[in-house]
Formats: C-alpha cells, structure tokens, sequence
C-alpha cells in the first residue's frame, strides 16, 4: 500500500501468554523503538519493561477510573495517535495473539477505514502454549486429531432462553442467576483483555446481565453471519454450538470461560459429550505462577470452586490432557511464584534478574537510580559540591591528561569504571595511558568489570568495602610499596604515595577512602541520579511484590520516596513489599531503617545474594 499520509503506523502485536521469553524478535524491535505503547492489562510487566523507556505508555485494560476502555474507544485512541504523531510508531500491545479473541481485527479495520498504515506482528496464543507448558499437546497422534479454539463467554440472554427452552423439555440442570452472577464477579471479572464489553456484571432494568457472547474461532454458529460483538450485544445473541462441540472428536480449548464452565460443561454432558472426558484448567500459563487443575467434565464446576481457579485460565478437554502427567516438563523451580523487585540501575540489573527469572522467579526490574558521566567541564563544580567529601581533597579539577599524575587508580563500583573508560575513550585515548599505573578495587563486582577492558587488578581488599579498600591502600603507602618516583622511603615519599592516588567515585560515595587517604585525589566520574517517578504500571507490579532486592542504600532511600513519599522512617506501608534482600551492611541498615525485614547475603556478591534468596524461599516451602 503506498503510502499518502505523514500518519505514525500502527503495529498490532501479539506479546505471548506471559513468559517474556515467548516475546518474538519482531515485536521486541517494535518495541524498544515505540514512541507510544497501548497495551492490555495481561501483558507482562517484565514485556513493558522492555518498551523504549521514553514510550508513553496507555493501559487500556484498566483506566484511572479502574474502568476498562472500551473497544471503540480503543480503536479511536489508535487512530487518533496515529494521526496525531506523524512519523512515530505505536504499538498496540495485546495478550496472546492479536487475532486470536484479542479484537485485533477490529482494530485492523478501524486503521484501513482512517487510511492509518499499520501491521500486524502475531503471537504467540495461550490457546497452545499455555496447554504446552502444561505438557499438554493440543494435538497428538492417534488421540487428536484436531483442536478447536473456542471462548467460554456467553450472554446471559442466551441463557435465559437456552433456560426457557429446557424448562419445556424438562430433565435440564440450570444455573440459577445468581450462581451465575457470584461466578462472574467472583471467577470472571479479571478475563476479557482487550474486549470491549465488560465481562462483569453491567445494570440493565435493575438486573444484572453478564454480556458478550462470542462464536467459536472454528466452528460457526449455524446459519448466523458473525458479527462484531459490538453488534451482537443488540441482536439476537450467538450462543456456542453444544451439540457440534459435544459431538467434535478434536481437543477443545475454552479461553476466557473458568466463569461460565460449570454451564458449558452440563450443556456438553445434555448434548453427548462422556462426562469422563479428561479436562484441565491451566491458571497463569507460563508465568512463574503457572498452576494445572486436572479434572473431567463431570467434576469441572465444583472443581473450580474446590480449587479456586482463577482468570486468567485456560480449559482444555480431551483425551491430550492424560499426557499432561507424564510430559509436564516445566518443574517447580525454586523461586516459582515470587516476584521480585530488582532495583539496580538497568545496566547492571540484567544479571541478577537473568539468574532469578532463570531459578523461577518473575522480576521486576525498576531502577531506582540512574547514572550520568559526568564531563570533564562539569568536574570541577560537583567535585567541589560534594557536600560530604573531606575539605583540601579536591582542590585541582582532574583531566584527563592529569592520569599521568597518578600511580594508582582506585575504583569503588562497577559505574566508576565504566564512566571512566568511557570518558578515556571519548577523548581519544586508549588502556596504554594506565601502563604501569596500579590498580585497585573495591571488591570482586568491579573487579570483573576492570577485567571486561583488559586490566587485572592489583589490590582488592578481602571484605570488599570502602574501608577495607581505605585500610589496604594505607597500608601500600606506609610501605611505599609503590614509589615510582621517589626510591626513599621517608615521610614525604608516603605523602608523595599517597598524592598520586586518585579514587575514581561517584557523587554519592561517602567519605570513607577519604578519610583514610587524605593525600589522595577524588575524581568523581559520575553522578546518580534518583528516579523520579514510577509509571502506574509498575508501581503496581512492585506493589504486589513478594520482596525487593537492594544493592545500594541509595536505592533504598529512592525506593521509600518514589513509592511512599509521604513515610517517614518506620514500617513500610503496605504500598510497598515488606521483605528485602540487601547487599552489604550499609545497604541492610538503610532498609532496616524503613523497616523492611532484611536478608543480606555472606558476601558482597550478587551469588551469594542469590544464593541467600533461594535459601530463605525454600525454608519457607
Ligand atoms: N489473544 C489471546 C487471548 C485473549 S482472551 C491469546 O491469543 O492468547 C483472554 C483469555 O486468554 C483469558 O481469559 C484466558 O482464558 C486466556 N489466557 C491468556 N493468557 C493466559 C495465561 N497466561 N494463562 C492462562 N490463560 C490465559
């Protein structure tokens, strides 16, 4: 289609069932670029986190008002911002599949109609995935040999004449309204991404009426033309097929239908379906909260009741589902069920929150701090704007050519280094200006990070603090171990030591080395910066927490204001999780402080940080 516009272009993309993973190439190039992302309340927080961070971000799955957007409404915000930002992309983010009951067809249509280019980037469906993760195949040699996607909503309308019609032929079992409205409100209210109708109750003559009913994605309703649900709600509504779908030998996959199943499964039995037909409800496929219910068609109603199934959850019926207990390849991992907040800076956030997802865990990255290099012409101002820093420190700006000045380079975060390098590689240079200058580090962290640039260090205290790093380094100097310039070892030579070391910090480190090291030169090559604000999206994913994990006690201090700004020191409110994995003492006090209840890891290491949290979950199992 050529294109005659300046519109933005639309993409309708599918974000899979929940398992970040399950994300295509496509879809995560769509959108790290996305200047806006409208998307639907299933989609993973760990996918949002993957968006352009400067995307504007629209739920349309639940607005401020905590009422969905209405299809129509959200059909009109897709064109709207298309027309509106010419030239920029907008992701239209939807659970699943888009057209796979996810209403990306109408949307489609919405965008030819407007002359909006758009297109389309498919999902994957939980009608398949979710049952595969179960160990279940949809289809399977010599038990089935087809499968049928079908959605488990229905109008009431419906029922109430299916119910007119039984009561004349008499034997029928009907749930009354009211079972069917606690179902709804109780089971359903959470299904329905996307859609434009609510799947709860709505008032209509003073009496509740749950609407929508869909047709099947593979069986059409006899003699009926499909129409848009919109168009539904006003007509004669369309009501499943039992008596094909009792008869149909394939697999049947119910999506958004744990609310009506206990109807849908008597009306199966009525028309000839074997009450003994194997059946599973699996809840939150994919996730880390991934749970399967087996049962059969007679038992399904009060199963879900027994068990508590809840949305989102697919059913799935059909001889396939025995295989589920010999194939459910997906083990309890030891972190499964937990979601954990990750609060370091997004650069360095991706190996632990890798490892934790890889033991089970569902991670929420949010950093709380950012950093900045800071450039050689703002170094001098915030060197001496550090209001903490020893006084006479920092009496020189430092420049780039001033390296030569110094015989040890002392870095205390891996932020240090990677400002530095970074800086030093701007500016032309390259490691042969650190040839035989020494180097320290902190601890094992930033000592990895000097060796990703090809420099091994030569001091590394062993309890990997700011301290200890102060203590050995003091202890270089007093034995002018490394006098480069001068051979005697008097007073002045361990001054002159001591002069040519330079700490490589950020603004917010204490004054600890300082102290120790009152000769030495503080460089700040970078400053933190907190984060101001947590998109809603977020702050409700860390809200509901099981526990958020601290590297810093700046990122304690960021995360108590941007989630509670109005708490002073004292227990967290319940707008933040009460349980934190610290790194480091100072780290574990600041977290005390807000009292959190603290688990801090043996070492300073992001190992025996991992390794302190997989204890403490499986003391708890
Ligand atoms: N377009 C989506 C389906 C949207 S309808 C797709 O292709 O998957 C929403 C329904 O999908 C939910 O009510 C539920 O039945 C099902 N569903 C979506 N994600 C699910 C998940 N992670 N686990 C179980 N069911 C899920």
């Amino acid at each position: 289609m050529e294109k005659t516009n300046n519109f933005g272009k639309v993409y309708l993309i599918g974000a899979g069932p929940g398992d970040p993973g399950l994300l295509t190439l496509r879809a995560h190039a769509i959108l790290e670029k996305a200047d806006v992302v409208v998307y639907d309340r299933l989609v993973s927080p760990a996918i949002l986190g993957m968006c352009n961070s400067k995307a504007k971000m629209v739920d349309v799955g639940k607005m401020p008002t905590h009422h969905k957007v209405k299809q129509s409404e959200i059909n009109k915000l897709l064109v709207k911002f298309a027309c509106e930002m010419s030239g920029a992309t907008i992701a239209r983010l939807k659970g699943g599949d888009p057209f796979v009951f996810g209403r990306g067809g109408e949307e489609a249509l919405e965008l030819v109609a407007a002359g909006v280019e758009f297109e389309v980037v498919p999902g994957v469906t939980s009608a398949i995935a979710v049952p595969a993760y179960a160990g279940i195949p949809v289809s399977h040699r010599g038990i089935a040999t087809s499968f049928h996607i079908i959605t488990g909503h229905e109008k009431i309308d419906e029922r109430r004449e299916t119910r007119d019609e039984r009561r004349e032929s008499s034997s029928s079992v009907i749930l009354e309204p009211k079972a069917i409205e606690s179902t709804h409100d109780e089971k359903c209210k959470d299904e329905c991404v996307g859609e434009s109708l609510p799947l709860a109750s709505v008032s209509t003559n003073d009496k509740k009426v749950v609407e929508l009913v869909e047709t099947s994605a593979t069986l059409s309703p006899r003699g009926s033309t499909p129409k848009t649900p919109d168009e539904s709600l006003s007509e004669k509504p369309v009501g499943l097929d039992f008596e094909t779908l009792a008869h149909c030998p394939g697999t049947l996959v119910f999506l958004m239908g744990i609310g009506n199943m206990d109807f849908i499964a008597r009306r199966l039995i009525e028309c000839g379906k074997d009450p003994k037909t194997p059946l599973a409800f699996i809840e939150k496929g994919t996730t880390p909260f991934q749970r399967t219910v087996m049962a059969t068609l007679e038992t399904a109603g009060e199963t879900i009741v027994r068990e508590h199934v809840t949305a989102p959850a697919i059913t799935i019926m059909g001889g396939v589902v025995e295989l589920g207990n010999s194939l459910a390849w997906r083990k309890s991992l030891p972190l499964s069920g937990k979601r954990l907040v990750v609060t370091r800076a997004a650069k360095q956030s991706s190996g632990i929150s890798a490892r934790l997802t890889a033991l089970g865990a569902e991670v929420i990255e949010t950093p709380m701090i950012e950093t900045r290099d800071v450039p050689p012409y703002c170094r001098a101002g915030l060197r001496s704007g550090i209001s903490n820093s020893s006084e006479n420190k920092v009496a020189e700006p430092v420049e780039l050519e001033d390296l030569k000045n110094f015989d040890i380079l002392a870095f205390t975060s891996t932020n240090g280094v990677e400002s530095f390098f970074k800086q030093l590689f701007a500016a032309g240079y390259d490691v042969r200006v650190l040839a035989g200058k020494k180097i320290a580090s902190v601890g094992k962290i930033t000592e990895k990070k000097l060796l990703e640039y090809g420099i091994r260090c030569d001091y590394v205290p062993e309890d990997h603090t700011g301290e200890g790093l102060g203590l050995l380094l003091r202890d270089v100097v007093d034995k002018c171990e490394h006098v480069i310039l001068s051979e005697e070892r008097s007073s002045e030579s361990k001054d002159l030591v001591e002069s040519r070391i330079l700490l490589l910090q950020g603004n917010l480190a204490d004054d600890t080395l300082l102290k120790l090291l009152p000769k030495a030169t503080r460089w700040v090559v970078y400053e933190t910066l907190p984060v101001a604000e947590l998109p809603e999206w977020k702050r409700e994913a860390v809200v509901s927490a099981d526990a958020v994990v601290f590297a810093s006690t700046s990122a304690v201090e960021n995360f108590v204001a941007t989630l509670n700004p109005q708490s002073a020191a004292g227990a967290p409110s319940n707008l933040m999780p009460h349980t934190s994995f610290c790194i480091g003492r100072m780290t574990e006090a600041a977290a005390r402080k807000h009292g959190f209840e603290t688990i801090t890891s043996d070492e300073t290491t992001m190992d025996s940080l991992v390794k302190k949290i997989v204890e403490y979950y499986s003391l708890r199992s």
